[in-house]
């Protein structure tokens, strides 16, 4: 239809106008390499902005599961979970989350965007208090897309709380009608913040005013408490969370998402939401290396604890050498640049002159004027990579900007 091929031309138009034009940069991800990537030309680059925080995706036991799986299964599930799609270690994988969370339950789904979308759109578009009361729900302002998609795709009344705001988020609490369903969506590590929720406090509130909690812990899970079950579980209060979301994709180094919860609420969405129910489900192979990585996870401590001494290492690298961190309390670490263009030309530079790879973040992911540059150092980046980075960006950025941070 010409008419929308024309929209469509002038959309694009105006997204490149204004810098918001998205190119994918063809890197391969590989296992003798890791953290380096290899380009089309062959040459190698050094990613810095890589989700699989704690390189399982290369790890030998998940790369293991999922060849011996194929060999065995073959490459697609063949079907979604209701028909035919369901092998044994899906169901393994399902009560292997459930263990990892404390909770009774697990169910997985084709992503971690599907899985907070379908799960958050199936229980708000529920009556449990009857047609009087629709759910109100109370959302932290960075939510992830992937839940505000699930929040407006339902009948909710949303109330948005200023970021980990405590104050704010008990005022509008407090506001709600007391018999109406209440939940409060919010996530643990903040990816382009770096900060952490105050869980306990979230908790507390919850309790006080009868409201269910629903976490999302894809920046944390596998990396945070004592076997790696977010921050949830390193807080201790895990058991006062009605629902845990995570993804297989990033530290857990396959692909996937699922939630956690109590049996009855987990078979609910199983057998409700559409968005569990008429997909096809993850590939074996993808189930079984997410279960061979969880189970090494549970045990491997050296490797959670190198994440954090190499983040903190990078931290200090870049304090010692006045570049303009964003304060994180978590393994990711942000570069403060403040201009979109800047933040494209400084990432670019270093791609091309230096041979390494940090996404630059740019409005409307963050404000304007909050620009920045996302470095995920994992256990394997060196003390030699991090010299050479600091390096890099010091002759890349300007010292009066730096210093003036
Ligand atoms: N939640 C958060 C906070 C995320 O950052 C992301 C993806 N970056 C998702 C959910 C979606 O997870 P997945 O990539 O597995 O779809």
């Amino acid at each position: 239809m010409k008419v929308f091929t024309d929209h469509c031309r002038r959309s694009l138009e105006s997204i490149k106008e204004q810098g918001r034009y998205r190119t994918f940069t063809a890197l391969q991800k590989r296992v003798d390499s890791f953290p380096y990537y290899v380009r089309p030309d062959g040459s190698r680059i050094l990613v810095w902005s890589s989700n699989d925080y704690i390189a399982m995706g290369n790890h030998p036991v998940a790369v293991a599961a999922a060849c011996e799986a194929a060999r065995v299964m073959g490459t697609g599930a063949g079907g979604t979970r209701n028909i035919s799609g369901t092998s044994p270690v899906h169901d393994e994988l399902e009560a292997e989350l459930a263990s990892l969370h404390g909770k009774e339950a697990g169910l997985i789904f084709t992503s971690g965007y599907v899985s907070n979308q379908a799960t958050l759109s199936t229980i708000l578009n529920t009556l449990p208090c009857g047609p009087a009361h629709s759910w109100q729900c109370f959302s932290d302002a960075k939510n992830h897309a992937s839940m505000i998609a699930g929040i407006k795709g339902s009948r909710a009344v949303v109330s948005i709380f200023r970021h980990n705001d405590l104050d704010h988020l008990e005022s509008l609490l407090r506001a709600a009608p007391a018999e109406a369903p209440k939940l409060i969506a919010f996530e643990s590590v903040y990816s382009m913040d770096a900060d952490i929720a105050p869980l306990a406090g979230i908790c507390d509130l919850a309790e006080k005013y009868g409201a269910m909690t629903y976490l999302d812990e894809v920046h944390a899970v596998g990396m945070y408490g004592p076997h790696g079950g977010g921050v949830s579980e390193r807080d201790g209060v895990a058991h006062r969370i009605d629902i845990i979301e995570g993804t297989l994709g990033k530290a857990i180094g396959a692909h996937g998402g699922y939630v956690t919860g109590d049996a009855d609420v987990i078979d609910f969405i199983r057998s409700t939401a559409s968005g569990f129910i008429f997909t096809t489900s993850i590939p074996p192979m993808t189930a079984a290396a997410a279960l061979a990585s969880i189970r090494h996870i549970r045990q491997d401590h050296a490797r959670r604890a190198k994440l954090f001494e190499r983040a903190e290492t990078l931290k200090a690298m870049f304090d010692a050498a006045g570049l303009p961190r964003i304060p994180s309390v978590s393994h990711i670490v942000p570069l403060h640049i403040g201009e979109a263009s800047l933040c494209k030309a400084v990432s670019q530079r270093l791609f091309d002159e230096f041979g390494m790879y940090a996404t630059p973040i740019n409005y409307p992911t963050v404000p304007r004027g909050e620009e920045r540059l996302r470095f995920t150092p994992g256990p394997l980046h060196t003390d030699e990579m991090m010299t050479a980075l600091i390096d890099a960006l010091s002759k890349i950025i300007p010292l009066e900007r730096r210093r003036a941070a």
